[in-house]
């Protein structure tokens, strides 16, 4: 019987989905017809599957050859099946040993030339392919760098389809080895040396990266918000072997990993969006579907500055993410998941009319309290920190004796409090890796009920309505950080007090 399969792989979301390529070449009169929820990339993969055959000097099976993709179930889109769909033709119409193609999986698209086209998203692929029992890999040789980040698989790179061909006939080989290109030099990161002055946002950023814990900065343009949130991945613990391909895998998909020898990305990433950033944009879109600015910042910080010109319906959004620690983007005939564990920075300006100075604004106090109003609700509620930002006067950062500290310095303290707080919640039934993410009612019960000598402060906020209970809750989580960032075993005090001014540090009107 002339019929045979290859094994590629498609991608939901950020979810590989390991799938079947069936050909079948029957009597008949000429035709391909391809069936199994195709999307319209791959209906066009007809067309450049014809071409490329006819251009590699290849046979085109002159009768009705059906393709099949299994499982029925999964959607199939893009065009990274052209490959593995032209291995099961050429392998049903006895080109190639079907035997070949066992244990293989190919990922590519085709151009009319048989040219094989780099795919995004190879990486995520090939996690899901190596899960699924696949040995070996054939991908576009551009992709060859990205794809051999899976260790355990056996990558090979092909820049043509007859190259394909003559490897499965077992008459050329492959190459195994990406072409060397020249490294570009790293950029280097933004350092904490740089901010001189803001004692309090300075500490603010520290806590934050130290507990998890969500910040909010206000302050007038020129004051340094921007400047403190993208150096806040500096101080973030690099990202463990899991987090690092589950970061690179996502900007695999994104299309955003730089150059032709991209390696894990072991730094926290750091998506700033500007303001007028539209949902697609923000949670993800497109088709074949792309992460948005919210997974850009998986396992890494998310800046929104001047926040309450953004978008309710995009200021919302944030809300799942922080629950869940992914977006769900629901659609007309289907739905995906993308990772999304933020630490979310948002900032703001005092008023709308963007004055450097609270002074310089002359604007009727109804405007401004209207403007950051649209700060106050469930989405602010979840931000534990919130410090006001002021400019540093010219002559004040002139006669800065003292370099600040630098990110490494601030980095290694982060680290020994963020090591501290797992160890103490290791041994909980739920292993939490930060203090933000505790629950509350963990903390208020034993064996880490501190005692009202040590919470009265925040209890006075409570009774006097300056706080709520979920800022009760946030301000005891940030008091635990400080503590561990202290090298203190329980918060004391003075760390209930400091938290709690970094929870009530300003407040939205209501
Ligand atoms: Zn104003």
């Amino acid at each position: 019987m002339a019929y045979s399969r290859s094994q590629t792989v498609c991608l939901t979301g950020f979810q590989g989905h390991p799938v079947t390529v069936e050909a079948h070449i029957a009597k008949g009169r000429p035709a391909l017809v391809v069936t199994g929820l195709p999307d319209i990339a791959l209906e066009q993969s007809k067309v450049r599957i014809f071409s490329a055959f006819t251009n590699s000097g290849l046979e085109w099976p002159d009768t009705y050859t059906v393709v099949n993709l299994l499982p029925a179930s999964v959607r199939k889109s893009g065009s990274v099946c052209d490959l593995a769909i032209a291995a099961a033709i050429l392998a049903a119409g006895y080109t190639v040993p079907r035997d070949r193609l066992e244990g293989t999986v190919l990922l590519g698209e085709l151009g009319l030339d048989g040219q094989l086209q780099p795919v995004r998203g190879v990486l995520p692929c090939l996690l899901a392919a190596e899960r699924a029992g696949a040995d070996t890999a054939i991908v576009p040789l551009r992709n060859l760098a990205e794809a051999s980040l899976v260790s355990r698989l056996k990558c090979l790179g092909a820049n043509h389809l007859s190259e394909v061909v003559a490897f499965l006939r077992g008459e050329e080989s492959l190459s195994a080895t990406a072409p060397v290109v020249p490294e570009e030099p790293a950029a280097e990161l933004p350092d904490m040396a740089d901010v001189v002055g803001q004692e309090t946002a300075r500490r603010g950023l520290e806590v934050a990266a130290a507990g998890g814990h969500h910040l909010f900065l206000l302050g007038p343009p020129g004051a340094g918000k921007t400047m403190l949130a993208e150096r806040l991945p500096s101080i973030l613990p690099p990202l463990d072997e899991a987090a690092a391909l589950e970061t690179t895998a996502l900007h695999s998909i994104a299309g955003t990993l730089k150059g032709t020898h991209p390696r894990l990305l072991r730094r926290p990433p750091y998506s700033a969006p500007h303001h007028s950033v539209t949902m697609p944009a923000m949670v993800g879109g497109g088709t074949p579907l792309r992460p948005g600015a919210i997974s850009m910042a998986h396992n890494g910080v998310l800046f929104l500055d001047e926040c309450p010109e953004a978008r309710r319906d995009v200021l919302d959004a944030l809300r799942q993410p922080l629950e869940r620690g992914e977006i769900l983007i629901s659609r007309a005939r289907s739905s995906a998941r993308f990772p999304a564990r933020i630490q979310l920075v948002l900032a703001a300006n005092p008023c709308p009319c963007a004055a450097s100075s609270t002074e310089s604004c002359t604007c009727p106090a109804p405007r401004r309290h209207r403007y950051l109003s649209r700060l106050s609700g469930p989405l602010m509620d979840r931000v534990d920190i919130r410090i006001e930002v002021a400019p540093v006067p010219m002559s004040a950062m002139l006669s800065a004796d003292a370099v600040p500290e630098s990110s490494e310095v601030i980095a290694a303290r982060v680290a020994e409090a963020r090591r501290a707080a797992r160890e103490r919640w290791s041994d909980a039934e739920q292993e939490w890796r930060t203090n933000s993410e505790v629950p509350g009612p963990r903390l208020r019960a034993k064996p880490w009920r501190l005692p009202t000598s040590v919470t009265k402060t925040a209890d006075w906020l409570v009774e006097t309505g300056q706080l709520t209970g979920r800022g009760y809750d946030r301000t005891l989580r940030m008091a635990w950080t400080l503590a561990d960032l202290a090298g203190r075993d329980r918060p004391d005090s003075g760390d209930i007090a400091e938290a709690a001014g970094l929870r009530v540090g300003w407040l939205p009107p209501s």
